[in-house]
Formats: structure tokens, sequence, C-alpha cells
């Protein structure tokens, strides 16, 4: 056989391009970023678009997601500390916990299966590619814990990723992307598999929603950003929104659990995380007994007057109708809430909350909030504890918990309140694998419906099919 000089050529520079592409390469070598951090927009997406096309077997994803989480755990207390020091927002053990959570619980390449179908048409095959760049948006009240687990979910699919962080927590968000990158770099010599900008903003964000070489964007915020993007985006959309989760306490509940349930879920984080519990709705005959077993645990329940204290210190527009948390008190501590409106709690005080009776119109019901102080709604019944739950909700699709042992109200709620998450007898934070079933997520899918997200989102799913052949019976 005859093998023509083109061919040849051909040949050779296919064999160079490949061994080029399996070189390590070094940051200063590839681009100026600095371990993903780029001056500008355009390098972050080139670079992210080279390293996406060196990450092309799956054993360098294993690799990288293994090296992703140990770089996670060996740096959970430093990244921790720096999220509350530049947000002010959270608790720095309960950061650590949630770093610790999405190194450890987020599914890595091991769940991406490929399925087939054979019969006697042939052979057909559905494999999970990759999307390519994926542009992913992040936010400031889980700054750190959102870039590892995007990086182990989006990575995990064979995505390359560029973060737009909240410019209010950008040094730790960065410092996160150049720990991961430089661990990854160590163990395999790829860089650049996750790049941002130097100065993040609202516009930067909002460039990548419809920027060439982005395939797939996600973002994580609150009703503006998911408003914004799902106007503007030319690309597929996976939104992870805002929440205002309600928790019911039926007569039936087993109060102890219910009420350590509540009050871990609740003051976790700050409850700055969006599945915390924000409003508890008690039914009348167990409510008191409930309040009982809050202050058991450590919660302390604070007036009428001292919560209307707490709003007109921490909210804008306060009173009326778009009343909604000072982003300076978010995730702040109860003392520090209390001491604003001129009372003082424990400096140890986890949790503060508020029994405002039948006002389901009161404002810490009715607006997220984020801050650890929730309201205590008395409903007449079961029945009346679920619309209340209900129009909580609003529809976000989000969280919503019940404490109970009768299996209709279970079976109910289940069916009529629709939320990505749903969890019994257990702390929210449970439906998220922290002490529930299940791996876990930093960004749930709530108006897109992709739920608690893993590798699988981040796929295209591509068929290949062989017609009447490759059968093996
Ligand atoms: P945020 O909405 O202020 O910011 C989130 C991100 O969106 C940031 O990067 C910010 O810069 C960007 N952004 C904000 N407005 C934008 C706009 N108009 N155009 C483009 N980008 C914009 O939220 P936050 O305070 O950082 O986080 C808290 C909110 O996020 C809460 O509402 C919480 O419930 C929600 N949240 C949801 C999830 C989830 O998985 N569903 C996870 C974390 C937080």
């Amino acid at each position: 056989m005859q093998i023509q000089r083109e061919q040849i050529e051909s040949i050779v520079r296919e064999v160079l391009q490949q061994l080029t592409a399996r070189m390590p390469q070094s940051p200063a070598a590839s681009a100026e970023g600095d371990w993903g951090v780029f001056e500008r927009l355009e390098d972050a997406v080139s670079a992210a678009d080279r390293a996406f096309r060196r990450l092309d077997t799956v054993a360098l994803r294993e690799r990288v997601v293994e090296a992703i989480r140990r770089a996670a755990r060996a740096n959970a207390r430093r990244l921790a500390e720096m999220a509350v020091d530049e947000t002010g927002m959270g608790r720095i053990e309960d950061k650590v916990k949630k770093i610790l959570l999405v190194a450890d619980r987020t599914p890595g390449p091991e769940i991406l299966f490929p399925s087939a179908m054979s019969g006697d048409a042939g052979l057909t095959l559905v494999e999970n590619a990759p999307w390519g760049v994926i542009a992913s948006v992040t936010p400031s009240t889980n700054p750190a814990a959102t870039v590892i687990n995007n990086g182990i979910s989006m990575l995990s699919g064979g995505n390359a990723v560029v973060f737009a962080p909240h410019p209010g927590a950008k040094r730790v968000s960065q410092e996160a992307i150049r720990i991961l990158n430089k661990a990854i770099h160590e163990e395999t010599g790829l860089v650049h598999l996750m790049t941002c900008v130097r100065e993040p903003s609202i516009e930067i964000a909002q460039k990548l929603f419809t920027y060439p070489g982005i395939h797939l964007l996600v973002v994580t915020g609150g009703e503006a950003v998911v408003e914004a993007a799902r106007k503007t985006t030319n690309k597929r959309l996976i939104a992870a929104g805002a929440g205002n989760p309600p928790v019911v306490v039926d007569e039936t509940a087993d109060l102890k659990r219910a009420a350590r349930s509540i009050y871990e879920g609740a003051s976790f984080d700050n409850n700055i995380v969006c599945c915390d519990e924000k409003e508890i709705i008690a039914v009348e005959a167990i409510a008191d007994a409930l309040k009982r077993e809050l202050a058991a645990c450590g919660a302390v329940e604070i007036s009428r007057e001292q919560a209307e204290a707490v709003a007109r210190a921490t909210l804008l527009d306060y009173p009326g109708p778009k009343a909604r948390p000072n982003p300076r008190w978010v995730g702040r501590d109860a003392a520090e809430l209390a001491k604003a409106a001129g009372f003082s709690v424990p400096d140890a005080c986890r949790l503060l909350f508020v029994d405002v009776g039948r006002d389901v119109d009161h404002v810490y019901a009715r607006v997220e909030q984020m801050m650890p102080l929730v309201p205590l709604l008395r409903a007449a019944d079961f029945e009346q504890a679920l619309e209340w739950a209900l129009l909580l909700e609003r529809d976000r699709r989000h969280t919503a918990a019940l404490h109970s042992r009768d299996i209709d109200h279970m079976d109910t709620m289940a069916k009529r309140v629709n939320t990505s998450l749903f969890v019994k007898n257990g702390p929210c934070i449970a439906g998220l694998g922290a002490g529930g079933e299940g791996w876990t997520s930093m960004t749930i899918s709530t108006p897109t419906g992709e739920g608690v997200t893993n590798a699988r989102t981040f796929v295209r799913l591509r068929r290949c099919t062989l017609v009447g052949s490759f059968r093996i019976v």
C-alpha cells in the first residue's frame, strides 16, 4: 500500500498535537492567569476552553476530582475563616462542616453511566458527553463550598468552568479556585480547568450569559440573578434560586426530635443556607410544648416587640411591602442581631425565635431572611399548617419540611408542596446529605427543575446507533 506524502504529514501533525496536549503546562506557559485568576474575561474563557480539550479521559477526570477533594479537605478551615472574614456571614465551624461535606459527598465521574439498547435492529449507545466550558455564577453565602462542589460536579462531567463569584466574596472564591487549580496541576499537569476574572462584577456575570464559547449557564443565587439570566441568556440555563423553607410540626410529632432538628437546621451557618428552615408552623395543640423543647435545645424566645426592634435595625424599606434583609445583617450571629436592636442574649446563642401567633403575613414569615431569627406560627390544625406552608414557600419549589408520625400527613404534604427537597423528621440540611441519605450539592436547581445537582446534571446525552450488528446474542 502506497502512503501519500500528505497522509504522512497529516499523521505526524496529529501525533504532535496529541503529544503537546498531554504535556504538563505551567500557568505561566499557557497564559497570564494566576492559577486560574485572569485579568480579562476573554483570557479566562479561552484558557478554560484549552483546559477542557485536555480533559479527555475518564482516568484523568478521576485524578482531577481526587485532587480537588484532597485540597478542599486540607484547606477547609482556612477557606472557612476567609469566607467569614470577607463576607461577615455565617459561622466558621459550620463553614468547615459545609466544605468537608461537599469535599466528601459530591459524587465524582463514577455516577455517570452510559446506557445501551440492544435488539434485533442492532445496538444503540447513549453516552454522557461534556458541554465544554460552563459559566457558573456563585453566591456570597457559600462561596468556597460552591466552587468546590460545582468544580467536582462539572469537571466530573468532563467540562471546564469559568466562575463568576459574588463580588462580596471574591477573595475567598478566588483563593478556592487557585488552591484547586494548583492541586489539579500537581496531580495531572493540567491547568485552568477552573477560571475567573480578578475583578468580578454583576456586569461580568451578565456578559457570561451570552458569551461566545460558553455552552451552559449555571446560576446559584437570589431571585434577581435568576430573572436576569432567564431574560437574557441564549444558553441552556440551570438555575438554583431563592427559597423560604417552611417547617410544619403536627400534633403527632416527636417534639424533642423536632425541636433538635429545627434548632440545628435553622441555626446552621446562621441560617444562610438556602434550604435552612426559615419559618416554623406548629399546630396549636403542641405549639407551647414545642417552644419549651426549642428553649431546652438553647434557642432563645424573644418578644414581638424585640423582634420588631430587630426588624427596624436589620431590614431595608421596613415597614412596607418591599421590606428585605439588609445585606449588612445577613448571616450575623444572634447576639449581634439582639445588640443592634438594643437587648442582649448570650454570645453562645445560635437561634432566636418569636411567636407571631396567626400572623402569616409577618415580615419574618413572608420574606427570606437568612438570619438566625425565625418566626413560630400557630395553625389551628394540620390542614391550615399545610396551607400556610404553601403560601410562604411561594411556589419557589425549593424546600419544605414536616415533623410528624402520621403517614397520611406525610403523604399529603409530600404531594402538595412540590418542592425540590422535602424533608421529614430531620433538619432540612439532611436533604443535602448532611445527616440524611444521598449526595450533596450547593446548587439546588429549583426553577429549572434539575434538583440537587451532580455530574449527571452537567452532561449532554449523545446517542450512537449501529444498525443491524454488534449484539452478542
Ligand atoms: P445574590 O443573588 O445577591 O448573588 C448571587 C450571584 O449572582 C452573585 O455572583 C452576584 O454577583 C450575581 N448577581 C446578582 N444579581 C445579578 C444580576 N442582576 N445579574 C447578574 N448577576 C447577578 O445572592 P447571595 O446573597 O450571594 O446568595 C443568597 C441567595 O442565593 C439567597 O436568596 C439564597 O436562597 C440563594 N441561594 C440558592 C441556592 C440554591 O442552591 N438554590 C444556593 C445558595 C444560595
